[in-house]
């Protein structure tokens, strides 16, 4: 998420720098909690029908969890910035993951060639073609940029911004979802894992993709994108916040599908305009379909936004696995659901 002016609430409180990059090389799709495919016969969405939420999906593995923050957010990868060889070593490590996960690139290959950079600068892009003969000419758009902001100024003797709640969790997550929907039977809708560069650069790696399948007459049916989802909010009576909460009924099917309280307003995402600050508004703009983001980041609950402390090592793994548990079935709800179902206001 980009915020050209540090909001008021986040220049106090920031912390002093851990250092905690223990990568752990990820080795098969399946290993840790329940990695297997135990929980997918829970996944008893009919489709095009739009059953109430389903049996809760515990499939999110913690270990992967860890293993992919430690590697995108490890002081090797230098902070993502774009052009630069640590967001290469990420592009490789996603790459690395669809192709184990039997995702197929969306174009020729998994990497789109930004041509909206001075630099060279691309997304990954895996494709899960859709079950239906008559939705899956439709696209859900599921979307986590992996680029940061590189080297900054020296503090307490480290210059690197980890990005690891910013954006690192979020890529993680989409990753988890990605390896779910590919042990399972996919939904209606043909699923699009974009995982975004240049994100921090103006949108522009989503800007750029949005375009390019707009131009191609792509038939979108919705954005979903995840950001900042490493650590949990405090008090509140729900375990994500929407971007845009107004502008479309997808909380209201998410909770749906999801289960009650799996998504709710957070006033101050739009005191700050949060629907225009991340990658969803991209698609928002080329189609004018529903397009949000998903965050656990309230301006309250983390101090090391765009901070050299933003470290793997602060992320809640716990949480970010619930996070990921409770968005499969309403991912599954929305890629399933009747046309027409899911709407603008
Ligand atoms: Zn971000």
């Amino acid at each position: 998420m980009r915020f050209l002016q540090l909001p008021v609430r986040l220049k106090s409180g920031l912390g002093l720098l851990l250092g905690a990059a223990c990568a752990l090389l990820l080795s098969s799709c399946g290993a840790g909690r329940t990695g297997g495919v135990s929980k997918p016969s829970g996944d008893t969405h009919p489709v095009g029908g739009n059953k109430a939420s389903a049996a809760p999906v515990v499939f999110a593995d913690s270990l992967l969890l860890l293993g992919s923050l430690n590697l995108l957010a490890s002081d090797a990868l230098k902070g993502r910035d774009t052009g630069s060889e640590g967001l290469e070593k990420a592009a490789d490590f996603l790459q690395t993951r669809l192709e184990a996960f039997g995702i197929q690139p969306y174009f020729e290959t998994y990497r789109d060639t930004l041509s909206n950079t001075r630099e060279t600068a691309f997304n990954i892009v895996g494709y899960l073609p859709g079950s239906d003969p008559g939705l899956s000419g439709e696209m859900v758009v599921l979307g986590a940029h992996y680029d940061h902001i590189g080297i900054v100024n020296m503090k307490n003797g480290d210059a690197i911004a980890n990005g690891a709640n910013d954006n690192a969790s979020g890529t993680a997550t989409l990753l988890e979802i990605a390896r779910y929907f590919s042990q399972v039977r996919p939904p209606a809708r043909s699923l699009v894992f974009a995982f975004f560069s240049a994100e921090e650069r103006g949108l522009l790696g989503s800007a750029h993709l949005a375009r390019k399948l707009r131009e191609r007459d792509t038939r979108l049916y919705a954005m979903l994108n995840f950001e900042m989802t490493g650590v949990p909010m405090q008090g509140k009576t729900y375990l994500t916040y929407l971007t845009g909460y107004e502008k479309s009924n997808l909380a209201a099917l998410c909770n749906q599908f999801g289960g009650e309280g799996l998504v709710g307003f957070l006033p101050a995402a739009g005191e700050y305009n949060l629907f225009q600050r991340s990658d969803n508004y991209s698609f928002y703009r080329e189609f004018q379909v529903p397009a949000h983001t998903f965050s656990t980041f309230d301006f309250n609950n983390y101090p090391y936004y765009h901070d050299v402390a933003d470290e793997a090592s602060e992320m809640d793994y716990g949480h970010m696995a619930r996070v990921v548990d409770r968005l499969i079935p309403a991912v599954r709800g929305v890629a399933d659901s009747p046309a027409g179902t899911l709407k603008l206001n």
